[in-house]
Parts: C-alpha cells; structure tokens; sequence
C-alpha cells in the first residue's frame, strides 16, 4: 500500500482493496456516524391527486447533512447501506422518523416510504413497522410502503410473509418505478400491491414522443384494469400534468407540484400545517 500524499487516500495493489473498496468502506463508516450523530434527514414530496386538485400526502426522500459534503442525496450513500447490516439500521431510522412526522400532519394525509428489498426479507421488519405505527399512533392506513420491481422480481418467501402481514394490518404498497422493470406483471400478480408508481423515465416524453406516450398509457390501462391507484412520478411542467390528466391518471408527483422538502418536526405541529397548507395551496394552483 502506498499513501497518496495529495488525496489522503490509500492505493491498495495485488488483490487487495481497490481504490473504490477503499471508498465504500469509508462511506459505510461515515455512515454509521452519520446515525449516531444524527446526520440524517427526512425531506417529503407532495403527492397531488390530478383530478380533484388536493394534496393526498408526501413520500418522505433520505437526505445526509454531511458535516464537510453537505447535503447528500440518497444516490450518493444507500449502495453503501445496501451492502451490510447498516440497511436495516437505516430503514428503521426511515420509519420510525417517517412515522412520527406523518402522525403530527393533518389526518387525510398518507406517508409513502422507501423499502430496501433487503431490509424487507429479514427477520422483524413486520415487527419494526408494528412499532413504528404504535410508537408513533399513526393509523396504519396512513403508511404506504414503497417496493421496487427487483425487490418484487426476487420476492423470496420471507418477503412475502412480510408483505402480507403489514398489508393485513391496513399498510398499503407501492410498486415504485413500475415500467421500469422485468417483472411488472409477475409482480402485479404474486404481491398484494395496492398503487404503482410509473417512472419518470417514461413520464418525461409523454408530450412529445409517441412511444413513450404509447407506454404511459399502456401502464395506466394494466394499473385500471387490475383496479390499483396509479401514481405518475416525476412531473416537471403543466403540459405533462395536462396530459395525464387527460388519459385518466389520477395521481401525481414532481417538480412541478413540489420539491422534497424538509418539514418541521413533530414538536412544531402548528408550523406543520401551515408548510402542509402551502403545499396544497401550491398544487392547487398550479392544476388551476
Ligand atoms: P424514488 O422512490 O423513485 O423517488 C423519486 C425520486 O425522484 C427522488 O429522488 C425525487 O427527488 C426524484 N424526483 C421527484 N420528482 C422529480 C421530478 O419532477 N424530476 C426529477 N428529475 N426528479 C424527481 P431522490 O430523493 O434522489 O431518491 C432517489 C431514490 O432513492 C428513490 O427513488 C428511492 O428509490 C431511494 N430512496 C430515497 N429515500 C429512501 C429511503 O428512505 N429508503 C430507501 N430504501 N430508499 C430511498
Ligand atoms: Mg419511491
Ligand atoms: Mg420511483
Ligand atoms: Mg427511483
């Protein structure tokens, strides 16, 4: 190993660690701190329902307030998380948090959070969640649980026991990213999934390229037809919005409606309502 003296950082040659091992352990540590020392942030993204105009609740989107890297993306650390027992530490932080916040809102509002597939599959995440909806006396209709298609693709029987047990408490699921995966349909059909997400990969054209509108409408007939809420994600302007709307989609979050957000804590409810209150009032006026 020879020491880089310009970058600090360790070169590791002959099968050792490689530069990026390097760097993913690195995370991973800084990651552990970060939990300790309360580096991590929920920020929350309006969801607007297209056709009454009303804000339907927020899907809560991790953030690390880095000490020296400032605030970070959940792109720039969750891979890190993904690859050890730090998943499971992170996605009860997640819920416990997203949980407690959601329950200080006002009642018609619903919470959407992130699931790892790996957190998911191991032993006491149906306890966890039991936990985090007593703890924090948020009805369980209120908590809608997001899973991506790979999670659904490698649905083991574990997560399938989990699945139906937090479902049959009253905990709804998402398939997030839905399109984007090879297993939408099996996973529509195995799992008791109650909205689906249509990517944003495919929302960004609907205007203007035909293929990708010819999609869209495909996801929302084969979301219709199986009788799920269907959410469209990542709208950034009105002509989208209007588009959807149009073919019948009857959910939707994006730029256009609101960026994620960092909402006062629980302690601070009247302050709450009122960043509640403005985002509805904003999403309101942009559907005017
Ligand atoms: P996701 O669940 O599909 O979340 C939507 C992502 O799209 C978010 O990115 C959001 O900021 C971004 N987005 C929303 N509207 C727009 C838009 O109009 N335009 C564009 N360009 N982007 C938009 P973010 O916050 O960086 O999160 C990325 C992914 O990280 C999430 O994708 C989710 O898979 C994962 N993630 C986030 N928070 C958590 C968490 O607490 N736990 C777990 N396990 N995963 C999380
Ligand atoms: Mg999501
Ligand atoms: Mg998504
Ligand atoms: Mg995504």
């Amino acid at each position: 190993a020879k020491r880089d003296g310009s970058q600090g950082r360790i070169e590791v040659h002959d099968g050792g660690l490689t530069e990026d091992e390097v760097d993913l352990l690195q995370l991973e540590t800084d990651l552990r701190r970060a939990l300790e020392e309360d580096e991590l942030r929920l920020f929350y993204q309006p969801i607007v329902s297209l056709s009454d105009e009303t804000l339907l609740g927020y899907e809560a989107l991790i953030r690390w307030q880095h000490p020296t890297r400032g605030l970070l993306p959940p792109g720039a650390f969750l891979d890190a998380a993904e690859n050890n027992r730090l998943t499971s530490k992170l996605g009860a932080w997640v819920l416990r948090r997203a949980c407690t916040d959601a329950a200080g809102w006002p009642a018609g509002l619903r919470v959407h959070v992130n699931v790892s597939a790996r957190h998911l599959a191991e032993e006491g995440f149906t306890r966890l969640v039991a936990d985090a909806l007593d703890e924090s006396g948020l009805p369980p209709e209120r908590l809608e649980l997001e899973i991506t298609e790979s999670t659904a693709l490698f649905a083991a029987e574990a997560t399938l026991q989990a699945v139906q047990e937090v479902t049959e408490r009253g905990v709804t699921l998402a398939l997030d990213d839905f399109g984007t995966g090879y297993s939408a349909i099996t996973a529509l059909h195995r799992l008791p999934i109650h909205t689906v997400k249509i990517d944003r990969s495919f929302v960004a054209g609907v205007v203007r390229e035909p293929s990708s509108a010819a999609l869209v409408q495909g996801l929302l007939q084969l979301g219709q037809g199986m009788g799920l809420q269907v959410i469209a994600e990542g709208i950034e302007d009105l002509d989208q919005a209007e588009w959807l709307r149009r073919h019948g989609c009857a959910m939707a979050q994006g730029y256009a409606f609101g960026r994620p957000a960092p909402l006062p804590s629980r302690a601070d409810t009247t302050s709450a309502e009122v960043i509640v209150g403005k985002a509805a009032e904003e999403a309101a006026a942009v559907l005017e």
